[in-house]
């Protein structure tokens, strides 16, 4: 059995990861954490995911994940994250980090600490992203610089962060296949009189709206044609199920930075 731990129980994704650590045979809810004041601190954990009671507390410090886990499993923000990962000194437990909304200097941060644990970090668990993003490689190489590209993801009206880190990573692998860098050429959303199209940009576009889990589309767009590659996720499990399958593939890993394609066996 592998011991994982839950930083953001309360949250949305951390309910879900509970549920998802309850229901897998080779894994251990060895802790669970959330932010002091929180109703839930002090109670079994099964207050936040449902079903029989887990015999774990949620706790109010990183301090209880540190003990007992093989691997910690946050779904926070990024300050939380970074100070999780300040909070685990020396020891050499791995986590999988969901949370997105990094600045450059706060992954710079991540990347230090990779130096000296396992982190898997991706901004989206499901095996179907991890897909999409190697299909948009493909589509890439084969439409080149003639074919306009467009990002379009719709989130919940509670998200915070924009354009989604899922549609950052998406951007970013497109523009690494065509030789661009997406800090120059990126648009984000558009209004008044912007002009025509500047060729070779990659357009993003944000929908935040009711209870919308996660959708994205990358748009290839040519004279006479056009191309979308969409996901549309319809349950937090999805995440919380990869998420889960990544913390016991980490369990075995020597320090490094991952992401899903590690996981899945599809990086290069
Ligand atoms: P949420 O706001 O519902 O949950 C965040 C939780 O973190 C809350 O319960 C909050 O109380 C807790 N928290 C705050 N401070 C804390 C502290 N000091 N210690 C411990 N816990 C603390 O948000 P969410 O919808 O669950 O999303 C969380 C993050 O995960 C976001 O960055 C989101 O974009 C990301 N996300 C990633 C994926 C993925 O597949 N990678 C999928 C969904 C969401």
């Amino acid at each position: 059995m592998i011991a994982l731990s839950v930083n953001g129980a309360a949250g949305r994704m951390g309910r879900q990861l509970l549920a998802a650590i309850g229901e897998h045979p080779d894994a251990q809810l060895a802790a669970a954490v959330d932010a002091p004041g929180q109703a839930c601190i002090g109670l079994d954990t099964s207050v936040l995911s449902g079903g029989e009671p887990s015999g774990v507390s949620v706790a109010d410090s990183a301090s209880a994940l540190v003990a007992h886990s093989d691997v910690i499993v946050d779904f926070t923000a990024p300050p939380v994250t970074l100070a999780l990962l300040d909070a685990l000194d020396d020891s050499t437990t791995g986590v999988v980090i969901g949370t997105t909304g990094f600045s450059a200097d706060q992954l710079e941060q991540l990347r230090g600490h990779a130096r000296r644990r396992p982190i898997v970090f991706a901004p989206n668990y499901s095996v179907g992203v991890t897909v999409a993003l190697s299909l948009l490689q493909q589509a890439a190489r084969a439409f080149g610089d003639d074919y306009d590209v467009e990002i379009i993801e719709a989130h919940h009206r509670h998200k915070v962060d924009a354009p989604s880190g899922t549609a950052i990573r998406m951007g970013e692998v497109v523009a690494e296949v065509l030789g661009r860098d997406l800090a120059d050429c990126a648009v984000y959303g558009r209004e008044g009189i912007t002009g025509a199209r500047q060729s070779k940009t990659i357009g993003f576009e944000t929908v935040r709206a009711g209870d919308i889990i996660g959708e994205h589309t990358v748009l290839f767009a040519g004279a006479g044609e056009r191309i979308e590659i969409t996901h549309r996720a319809t349950d937090r499990m999805t995440f919380a199920r990869g998420a889960v399958r990544a913390a016991l593939w980490l369990a075995a890993q020597p320090a490094g930075l991952y992401d899903m394609t590690h996981v899945l066996g599809l990086a290069p």
